[in-house]
């Protein structure tokens, strides 16, 4: 019988193949006649004897697979050598010496070890009829993290929690190659110092900024360029102007009850704004008077001398503002949504499609946030002031920060009021949002000016640590390396830790997420 390349696998010849009640049995022989010996490499013919080897394969039409060959031992021909008898080995793409699964099938092992780990691993290979328990699973895992990886240069380090909150460890990742190469019991100085200094092929390692990764880096490899990461920086520089705006509270609290603006603290815009509000509120009050005795609209334009359309726009109580909402694009179309809503049409997007017939070329999103802040008006009788509530420090924050732009009239007021109250919150602001650009535009030449600016501020305690810390800071702003990526391989961590039911052993967690590149 010839070679039959899809029965076995390469450099092997099928002789017979059987049916036996586990599945096929393949009777198989080396296809050389010769073979080399491992010490001297010479190529000797003088077989000394023979041993059956057994090798399990991937199963074939709905039956698993069993290879049986004969292994030939052979004598060595030169007579110099000290290796007498050897035994000959198959081809690396056939099995492995004394493998008993041939390296095809040791490569589905292996993956389906890495993406399900032991248990769960073993029922799902009784269904592919592949041959192998959980420990093989788990043995062939913890086998190919255990190969040798290249040199690392560019490292990040960050913490990951073993059983959340109760212990951490450390998570190495090789940024250039993009993969975990190790994984630490612990997150001590000490244990990271070591294992760094035991690589020095590392120049840089990026880390956040908790102090403990500082001192392990700068132990570890005095000479490397610490990256401090640019995401952290970002958080850190947040989470200061929260604290800022906890620390400022009771000052907001007593600008909030006492209700009043103060036009010498607010800034040369605010006040321009400021000033315009009270003439409004003045116009307001007057139209609004006149509106409550049952004066007609026609009337009420020919007595103040003001626009018809905005006699109506007061009347329905949608002339409020401090500040102006910044709008934009929406301006022109104001008048046609006041029209639709106050004839009943409240739904947002039915709203957009109508101003957008009309000409408007913004998003749904515009619309559907005018209708939003519409309908909080509404809310509020015109004239009738509610008690002011104070905000928590959480949503100062987010209204001074990311929700600027988007605050309804009533809570713009609000919050002016504590900005001109408490004008160092503005300062801070402005700062955190400077630091936050300078990190977006890798401005590294801003880092400078930022610290002396920065110094004075209520942010005080956030920019000590940038000082502490001026290097790392700088080389987040030039170098391309980020510790994102770290966080990402922490997320995949995450994942696998899950999938081992919180039972994770710290060597097969290492085990399964190092063989997986
Ligand atoms: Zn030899």
């Amino acid at each position: 019988m010839g070679r039959d390349l899809s029965l076995a696998p390469c450099g092997l010849v099928v002789e017979r193949v059987e049916t036996e009640a586990a599945g096929l049995l393949i009777m198989a022989r080396p296809a050389s006649k010769t073979a080399t010996c491992p010490t001297c490499g010479s190529a000797s013919g003088r077989i000394h004897s023979t041993y059956e080897r057994s090798l399990a394969d991937l199963p074939s039409q709905g039956r698993a697979v069993r290879i049986r060959l004969w292994t030939r031992r052979f004598r060595c021909v030169l007579m110099t050598c000290r290796q007498r008898i050897f035994t000959e080995r198959l081809a690396a793409t056939a099995a492995r010496p004394f493998a008993r699964r041939t390296t095809r099938l040791e490569g589905i092992v292996h993956h389906l070890g890495l993406a399900l780990g032991g248990r769960p691993g073993q029922g799902f290979a009784r269904r592919l009829l592949l041959p192998v328990s959980k420990d093989t699973l788990l043995r062939v895992v913890r086998r190919h993290a255990a190969l040798p990886i290249e040199a690392p240069r560019v490292v990040g380090i960050d913490d990951w929690a073993f059983k959340r909150g109760h212990r951490y460890g450390t998570i190495v990742c090789d940024l250039e190659r993009r993969r975990i190469i190790d994984l630490l019991p612990d997150r001590e100085a000490a244990t990271v110092a070591a294992w760094l200094a035991a690589r020095p092929s590392i120049g840089v390692i990026a880390r956040d900024r908790g102090a403990g990764y500082i001192q392990a880096a700068t132990d570890g490899r005095p000479e490397a360029t610490q990256v401090a990461d640019r995401w952290h920086l970002m958080e850190n520089a947040s989470a200061a102007f929260l604290t800022v705006v906890q620390r400022s509270m009771q000052a907001v609290r007593k600008a909030v009850g006492s209700d009043v603006v103060d036009p010498t603290a607010l800034s040369c815009a605010e006040r321009r704004q400021h000033s315009g509000w009270l003439r409004r509120e003045e116009e307001n009050t007057a139209i609004l008077a006149l509106a409550k005795q049952g004066v007609a609209i026609k009337e009420i334009v020919r007595q103040t001398g003001k626009s018809r359309g905005l006699v109506r726009q007061v009347v329905r109580g949608g002339r409020m503002d401090v500040f102006r909402s910044r709008m934009g694009s929406l301006d022109p179309f104001l008048k046609q949504l006041d029209a639709d809503w106050v004839n009943g049409c409240r739904n947002g997007a039915a709203l957009w499609r109508r101003v957008k017939a009309a000409g408007f070329a913004g998003g749904l999103r515009v619309v559907a946030e005018w209708a939003t802040r519409r309908r909080k008006e509404e809310g509020t009788a015109p004239g009738g002031v509610r008690p002011r509530k104070v905000p928590s420090a959480r949503g100062i924050v987010r209204m001074m920060t990311t929700e600027r732009d988007l605050l309804s009239k009533t809570v713009a007021r609000t919050m002016a009021i504590i900005e001109g109250a408490v004008p160092a919150l503005v300062v801070a602001r402005d700062l955190v949002d400077r630091f936050h650009s300078m990190i977006q535009r890798r401005a590294s030449t801003d880092l400078e000016p930022w610290i002396m600016d920065a110094a004075p501020s209520l942010l005080g305690s956030f920019v000590t640590g940038i000082v502490q810390d001026r290097a790392g800071v700088h080389a987040a702003l030039t170098q391309p390396w980020s510790n994102g990526q770290t966080e990402g391989q922490n997320t995949k961590l995450k994942l696998v830790k899950r999938q081992m039911y919180g039972r994770a052993n710290l060597d097969l967690l290492r085990a399964r997420l190092l063989g997986a590149a």
